[in-house]
């Protein structure tokens, strides 16, 4: 095999949600070829670290704040070596990627983002659900319950949900009462089905099927209060997969684009 020669810069790599077969190609190319990796601990796989080359040197970001992180990465950057720096997902979710790209942007380093499969996306698979679902809801709101790190007025759950579009909440599953009572008060029904999906594709994942009303129950029940992606909306009918009453206009015989003719005239 060719020696993969990396740049002196930082990479920002997605690892996926757990599964260590989720990182994308390019990732894990630059995670075996990596010098430094430092990577969120708990929520990274390690078997998917433990690829990592023989002499890299590998550490957890979970001790460490933000000034030291930065100040690791600096160092081996200006001493001509590549640094991968694994989040879990997909970075541009939550990562707190943008105040790492600033710092390291004022010491003149790069940065290169290789994006990865986010938990909204694992959750969806492991529950079998597509979140836009021809003529229930063509739109998914990415969001989170506002808990100790502050959501702004004008982006309130029960703004957002009044849309009725399918809705995925991180960082939730500790403020599940609260999420359905914004549910509520934006009109939904009590029996609106929720998904939920704790620690979506690793060995132990658990899904929690429920409604809104039952959602804060059912999440206390089965003692779920992290690393859980809340996926709500009537595209998670279970009940959706037997009754096939929801065509794509893509695959329709009779509709016309411009790929394939349809019996139908547009
Ligand atoms: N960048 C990550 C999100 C980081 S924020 C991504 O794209 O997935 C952390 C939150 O993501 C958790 O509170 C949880 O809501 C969700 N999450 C991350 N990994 C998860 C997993 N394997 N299963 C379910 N939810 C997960």
């Amino acid at each position: 095999m060719t020696e993969i020669l990396l740049e002196p810069k930082v990479y920002i790599v997605g690892a996926g949600p757990g599964d260590p077969e989720l990182i994308t190609v390019k990732g894990r190319r630059i995670l075996r070829a990596a010098d430094l990796v430092l990577y969120a601990d708990s929520l990274v796989s390690e078997d998917l670290i433990a690829q990592a080359k023989a002499g890299a040197k590998v550490l957890q970001s979970s001790g460490m704040d933000l000034e030291h992180q930065i100040a690791v990465m600096a160092e081996a950057v200006q001493a001509g070596r590549s640094v991968a720096r694994v989040h879990t997902g997909d970075p541009a979710m939550y990562g707190a990627i943008l105040e790492q790209i600033s710092l390291l942007k004022l010491l003149g380093i790069g940065c290169e983002i290789v994006p990865g499969v986010s938990s909204v996306f694992a959750a969806a698979a492991a529950v079998g659900a597509e979140l836009t679902v021809p003529e229930l809801t063509q739109t998914v709101i990415l969001t989170r319950a506002g808990g100790r790190t502050p959501v702004p007025e004008r982006e309130r759950l029960r703004e957002l949900a009044a849309h009725h579009c399918t809705v995925a909440l991180f960082l939730s599953a500790s403020l599940a009462g609260q999420a359905a009572a914004e549910f509520l008060a934006a009109g939904w029904s009590p029996d609106t089905p929720v998904a939920v999906v704790e620690r979506a594709t690793w060995p132990d994942q658990r899904i929690v099927r429920t409604t809104v009303s039952g959602l804060e129950g059912d999440l206390k029940a089965a003692g779920i209060t992290r690393q859980a992606m809340i996926l709500a909306g009537w595209a998670l009918d279970p009940g959706l997969s037997d009754r096939d009453a929801h065509r794509s206009k893509l695959y329709d015989q009779a509709f016309t684009h411009g790929y394939r003719e349809g019996t139908e005239r547009p």
